[in-house]
């Protein structure tokens, strides 16, 4: 990961930021993840990894387009030739029909709620609970409040397992200092 350029390294004042100037701060608040560029600035509540440019908040990977003379056209949005939705490489930057993107979106809403109520169900139902959700109550600092209401219970039965008052197996938590 390259540093973020300094001010004083930039040709002009940072709201005339272009070109590779562009490319090196997006870089810069980017993080390497294999092939991909995972942004490490703001994202809309949809998941789009935004910036401010020239004074305005503007979708991160519609700049890239505009860098590369392709802004994307009527219908068409900004999106990742390699679905990771975090991503700005600007080599999976690429254009999508907007349909399709709400398709990705729209599958991707649909797993992560499938699976939170799978798992709450399965707790409510069956009193046991899948090994990811179990994984994260014993391997996690996460709050029980936030658990139980990312699975959809109480908080107490999140406590009852670090307790070790549930469980099909007992196992030593790591962090059971911390959860005070
Ligand atoms: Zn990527």
């Amino acid at each position: 990961m390259s540093a973020r350029p300094r001010k004083k390294d930039f040709i002009g004042p940072p709201e005339k930021l272009s070109g590779p100037y562009l490319l090196e701060a997006i870089k810069a608040r980017s993080k390497e993840c294999g092939a991909c560029w995972e942004w490490h600035g703001p994202f809309t509540s949809g998941g789009v990894p935004m910036m401010r440019h020239r004074g305005e908040r503007r979708p991160v990977r519609a700049l890239i387009l505009e860098w590369k003379g392709k802004p994307a056209r009527t219908n068409r949005v900004a999106s990742t030739s390699c679905e990771n939705t975090a991503c700005v490489n600007p080599e999976h930057t690429k254009e999508l029909p907007k349909a399709k993107m709400l398709e990705r979106s729209r599958k991707n809403t649909n797993q992560a709620a499938r699976a939170a109520k799978i798992s709450a169900t399965q707790i409510r139902k069956l009193g046991k609970i899948s090994d990811d959700a179990y994984m994260r109550i014993m391997g996690s600092t996460e709050s029980g409040v936030s658990i139980g209401k990312d699975l959809g219970v109480d908080q107490s039965l999140v406590s009852a397992y670090r307790n070790g008052k549930r469980g099909r197996f007992r196992m030593a938590n790591p962090f059971a200092g911390l959860l005070r």
